[in-house]
C-alpha cells in the first residue's frame, strides 16, 4: 500500500511545495479505488480537494468518479486540462482520474499546480489495449516523484495482470462505455 510522504518541511521560493504522485494500471486494476482512498483520506483530514475527469468519460454519472465497486465522489468534467488551473483555485489536493484522455497540455498544467503547493493524484490507464504506453501518461510518470502501478488479475491464468484485453476487432484507441468488452490479462497471455 502507498504511505503518504512527510512532505510539509520542504518550501519552494517561500512556500510550501507541492508534489504529484501517479497512480496507474490497467483495466480492472483498481487504480480509481486507489485514487478515491487518497482523496477521502485527505478530506478527512479537512483539507480542501478537488477532482477532474475528462469529459469525454461519462460512462456512470457526469458529476461523480465512480469506480467499478461503486464507490463514488463527486468531480468536475472540463474539456482541456488547462481548465484546472482556474477551477484548482486554493485547495490542497487535486485529483485527475481517467487522465489517459486528457491532452499533453496536463503535464505542464500538474507541474504548475505542484509548483504552487498542491499535492497532485493522477490516476490512469498506463497502455492501451494494444499494449501502447497511453496518451500523456508516459510523461506524467516521467515527471511524477511517486508512481504506484497497480494490478490486476489475469482472466484467463489467475496470474498478476498489467494488460487491458479487448475482446472485440475494434480498432479506435478510445472506446468508451464498453467495460464489458475488455479483460485483463497477464503478459503471456495478452500476446497469445
Ligand atoms: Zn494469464
Amino acid at each position: 500500500m502507498f504511505i503518504e510522504p512527510y512532505h510539509h518541511q520542504h518550501q519552494l521560493n517561500g512556500k510550501k511545495a507541492g508534489w504529484i504522485e501517479v497512480v496507474c494500471g490497467s483495466m480492472f486494476s483498481g487504480k480509481t479505488e486507489e485514487l478515491i482512498r487518497r482523496l477521502n483520506r485527505a478530506r478527512i483530514a479537512k483539507q480542501k480537494v478537488e477532482i477532474f475527469k475528462p469529459s469525454i468519460d461519462t460512462r456512470y454519472h457526469d458529476e461523480d468518479i465512480v469506480s467499478h465497486n461503486a464507490s463514488s465522489i463527486r468531480s468536475t468534467p472540463i474539456h482541456s486540462s488547462e481548465i484546472m488551473l482556474s477551477l484548482a483555485g486554493d485547495c490542497d489536493v487535486v485529483g485527475v482520474d481517467e487522465a489517459q484522455f486528457f491532452d499533453n497540455g496536463i503535464v505542464e498544467v500538474v507541474n504548475t499546480l505542484a509548483f504552487n503547493g498542491k499535492r497532485v493524484i493522477v490516476a490512469g490507464l498506463d497502455m492501451d489495449f494494444q499494449g501502447i504506453p497511453f496518451g500523456p501518461m508516459p510523461a506524467l510518470m516521467a515527471i511524477a516523484e511517486y508512481i504506484t502501478k497497480v494490478h490486476a488479475v489475469c482472466m484467463v491464468c489467475g496470474d498478476v495482470a498489467n494488460y487491458s484485453y479487448r475482446k472485440t476487432a475494434a480498432q479506435e484507441q478510445v472506446m468508451l462505455g464498453e467495460t464489458d468488452s475488455y479483460e485483463a490479462r497477464c503478459r503471456k497471455c495478452f500476446h497469445s
